[in-house]
């Protein structure tokens, strides 16, 4: 079953206690689909870059299984620049700067090819170019997943309503989770986002895991505890691959199913902040993404008797 992935396919500059980065390769669809192609091979992307943005990135997207035909290369325009600065805690950071460069126009085309899609990723992006996206597709998508950040709360919040109220399950963080409910409880921001549209909603805890919610259910999962963390850029983008590459290689969109996907992506995430930008995910083997996952298993599993 195909995915569809949009979203930003950037420059980033990183800094963190651990080093500092030039403009290397990032941006959410990047990381969405590199996560994702180790679950399933069918990643159509669209998004858009500029005259600048290398073609062996590209390349290596390709090398991944995912079809570039939707991708946009703008002649004469810069691609989207983001720059981070981790504190050192490494769960904060301050975004130093955001030029949009080619996202200011980009005006998304479904290729034909693509219009079987029946896993829809919408990564973080302009929320008005997310609805496109949506509604440029003749039938819907069996499931549609979506990411967003503070910054388009901050800037576009009626837009970002609307489309949040078009999608099955919202990826946020904890505090975009209180900056949109304007609850601080994470359960009651819940309740209240669920109202909003999404049937399910994932908060992003960081090093402290994730939560999935329906009107019914709650499940959480931890996020592996890892002696060093050297750059979470990308993480949350890495986590939504995993988690709808796996939900789209098993076909089944089951709330049983949603926590399975909840960690294979938490796996990803583990493995994304070891190394700067996307180093880490661009080449993992089979055998130590099972061992990783088993010792997800082993995190959580216990034995108990009540008397
Ligand atoms: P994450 O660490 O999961 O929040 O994702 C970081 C990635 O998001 C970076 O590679 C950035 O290029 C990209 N990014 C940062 N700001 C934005 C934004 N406002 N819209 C879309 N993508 C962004």
């Amino acid at each position: 079953m195909s995915l569809l992935a949009v979203g930003t396919v950037a420059f980033d500059a990183i800094e963190t206690p651990f080093g500092k980065t030039d403009k290397i390769v990032g941006g959410a669809a990047t990381y969405i689909c590199l996560s994702a192609s180790y679950f399933t091979k069918k990643i159509n992307l669209v998004s858009v870059v500029g005259e600048d943005f290398p073609q062996e990135s590209i390349g290596m997207l390709q090398q991944h299984g995912v079809n570039t035909a939707g991708l946009q290369v703008k002649m004469g325009e810069k691609t989207f620049f983001w720059s981070g600065k981790y504190h050192n805690d490494m769960n904060s950071r301050d975004t130093l700067d955001t030029q949009l460069n080619v996202l200011e126009t980009f005006d998304p085309v479904i290729p034909e090819a693509y219009q079987d899609c029946e896993f829809l990723m919408l990564g973080n992006l302009v929320p008005a170019v997310q609805r496109k996206v949506i509604m440029s597709l003749k039938n819907r998508p069996k499931l549609i997943v979506m990411d967003t950040m503070n910054f388009w709360m901050d800037i576009a919040m009626e837009e970002l309503v609307k489309t949040i109220a078009m999608v099955d399950v919202l990826t946020i963080n904890d505090a975009e989770a209180r900056q949109l409910s304007g609850e601080y409880s994470l359960v009651k921001a819940a309740q209240k986002i669920l109202t909003m549209g999404p049937k399910y909603l994932i908060i992003k805890k960081g090093e402290h895991g994730a939560l999935l919610f329906n009107n019914k259910q709650v499940f959480f999962a931890p996020a592996l505890p890892l002696e060093d963390v050297f750059d979470p850029t990308g993480a949350g983008d890495t986590f939504a691959g995993g988690f709808i590459g796996y939900l789209a290689n098993t076909k089944d969109i089951s709330f049983d199913n949603m926590k399975r996907a909840i960690i294979f992506g938490s796996a990803m995430a583990s493995f994304c902040v070891e190394k700067f930008g996307t180093e880490r995910i661009v080449n993992l083997g089979k055998e130590e993404l099972d061992h990783r996952i088993q010792e997800f298993v082993n995190l959580v599993q216990f034995d108990i008797s009540l008397v």
